[in-house]
């Protein structure tokens, strides 16, 4: 594709001086295709663009064509051709590939492109063009050469989005740091009912259930500036927890199965799994099967770095309800299949640094004062026997770095062998990286007069925070530099940013430490 046939010259002598002119994009496809393509609203573009999943050689690219994008799409019930090109530089003179895509109905006119054969390691533009109308540019990155050993990669930390409980504002300052790609574990959207009191409304009249009820939720989200921002400017590796579905779901059980008999609950499961492949820039092999998905999945960093994506969602047993049940050796949090997977990819690992990306949060959280432990059994306490399976797992495993969210707070930790045992080794750290909005700005006094007495009974614990905001790594062979970084507020449109805290893990000595 990248040959200079006739049709990239007059692309490459008209199309770059005046980006954004559907009038010079025309250019772009042969003579025939343009007469039999109908043209589209404006607004057609209007969920942006997004990129994701590196590969050293290859990248998903993403749009949905949407003119109307609150009210199922405003498409027409038919497949549109999108062109997509991907170019070496912004202004689109060397181009790298381009192509036609469908967006097909079936797939709410969703386009993934994944594109193989680029460069490891470099910054790519791309774009699309449909009926007429040219999308936003998108920057990319390809993921470095397989046998490269040394080299910085900078890792952004990202969860829980709420609509209604802020403006997305922590993404204004992840934007000028420019990570290398954005991790995202989970509460992309929330399924609540919208909310009159809130900061912002969530759209519709009540929790999504259907298809289109998801799409016009996930299409909300997407309006947000600097989501939609981030979005185009690197590309983002995303995994759902629960709020992508319905809140503290498990396996095929919802949270209250009173209100939701089984069928109708893997009816909504399919729809919820079907609007999120829709709007994530994720590789076919996350196309539904129904009510099951798979997201799980490997990426490779060089040697530097290999990324273990979880779900810890869909093959979990039902939460237990007391101490004792957390404890029941047969509760499983990653299903056997997964958990078999997880621990090959963490033996056979030429990695110096093995992540693990988490949902939700695997450091003990003992909420009970003194004597005595209280667990949240969501979390990977409310699963003992697998949790500590995996902990003296870790003694044999180099720089295992577990990346989590779900909790809404900072959380970090040294992982240990034995939580049982103050003084058992450490064997790992973990970041629990806060939220981009959810619990919106919450009484710092407050959390640290409810929360600091704990620190005491969970002394694995090294910072504990309730800003809203993300984690920042810049991992290198001899350690990772991460920064904790705060927003004063999510209660308005722009914020302030800074630093609340920096931390080390040096390589082959497990745990963390505040600098
Ligand atoms: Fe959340
Ligand atoms: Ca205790």
């Amino acid at each position: 594709m990248t040959g200079a046939t006739p049709d990239r010259r007059r692309f490459l002598t008209a199309g770059a001086a005046v980006l954004g002119a559907a009038a010079s994009a025309q250019l772009w496809l042969p003579t025939a295709a343009r007469a039999a393509e109908n043209p589209l609203p404006d607004g057609v573009f209007s969920l942006g663009v997004a990129s994701g999943d590196p590969l050293p050689d290859g990248i998903v690219l993403w749009t949905r064509l949407a003119p109307d994008p609150l009210n199922g799409g405003g498409m027409p019930d038919s497949a549109v051709a999108v062109e997509w090109e991907l170019a070496e530089d912004e202004r689109f003179r060397k181009t790298a590939r381009r192509g036609v895509a469908q967006a097909r109905p079936e797939y709410g006119h969703s386009v993934h492109v994944d594109v193989r054969g680029l460069r490891p390691g470099r910054t790519y533009w791309y774009r699309f063009r449909a009926g007429g109308r040219l999308s936003p540019t998108g920057r990319t990155r390809t993921a470095p050469h397989p046998h490269r050993k040394g080299g910085s990669l900078r890792v952004a930390l990202a969860s829980c989005q709420n609509w209604q409980h802020g403006y997305f504002t922590p993404y204004a300052d992840m934007l000028a740091q420019d990570p290398d790609f954005v991790l995202f574990v989970g509460d992309y959207i929330y399924e609540s009912t919208p909310s009159a009191t809130a900061v912002r409304r969530h759209e519709g009249t009540g929790e999504p259930y259907t298809l289109e009820q998801y799409r016009n939720r996930y299409a909300q989200y997407r309006s947000d500036p600097d989501l939609a921002a981030m979005h185009a400017n690197a590309p983002w590796v995303v995994t759902f927890d629960d709020h992508e579905v319905d809140n503290d779901w498990a396996g095929e059980i919802p949270q209250d199965p009173g209100k939701q008999p089984h069928d109708a609950f893997v009816a909504r499961l399919a729809a919820a799994f079907q609007a999120y492949y829709e709007h994530m820039p994720v590789r076919a092999t996350a196309i539904p099967d129904g009510p099951h998905i798979r997201m799980h999945r490997r990426l490779e960093f060089g040697h530097l770095a290999r990324l273990n994506v979880l779900d810890t969602r869909q093959f979990r047993s039902d939460q237990a309800t007391g101490q004792a049940g957390a404890q029941d050796p047969s509760m499983t949090m990653l299903g056997a299949d997964q958990k078999e997977w997880l621990l090959d990819g963490l033996r056979d690992s030429p990695a110096r640094w093995n992540i693990i990306a988490s949902q939700i949060m695997m450091a003990e959280t003992d909420l009970q004062l003194g004597e005595g432990k209280l667990w949240y059994y969501d979390a990977w306490d409310g699963y003992q026997a697998e949790r500590n399976a995996l902990m003296a797992e870790f003694t044999r495993i180099r720089n295992p770095v577990v990346l989590s969210g779900d909790r809404h707070l900072t959380m970090i930790s040294d992982l240990k062998e034995d939580f049982a045992d103050p003084g058992s080794d450490v064997v790992g750290a973990e970041f629990v990286g806060t939220s981009i909005s959810s619990n919106g700005d919450q009484d710092q006094a407050a959390f640290h007069a409810q929360w600091d007495p704990l620190m005491a009974d969970n002394p694995h614990w090294k910072v504990i925070d309730a800003h809203r905001g993300y984690h920042l790594f810049d991992i290198r062979r001899d350690g990772i530099d991460a920064r904790v970084r705060i927003v004063d507020t999510v209660l308005g449109p722009q914020a302030a940013a800074s630093t609340l805290a920096t931390l080390r893990v040096e390589s082959d000595e497990p745990g963390v430490r505040v600098v």
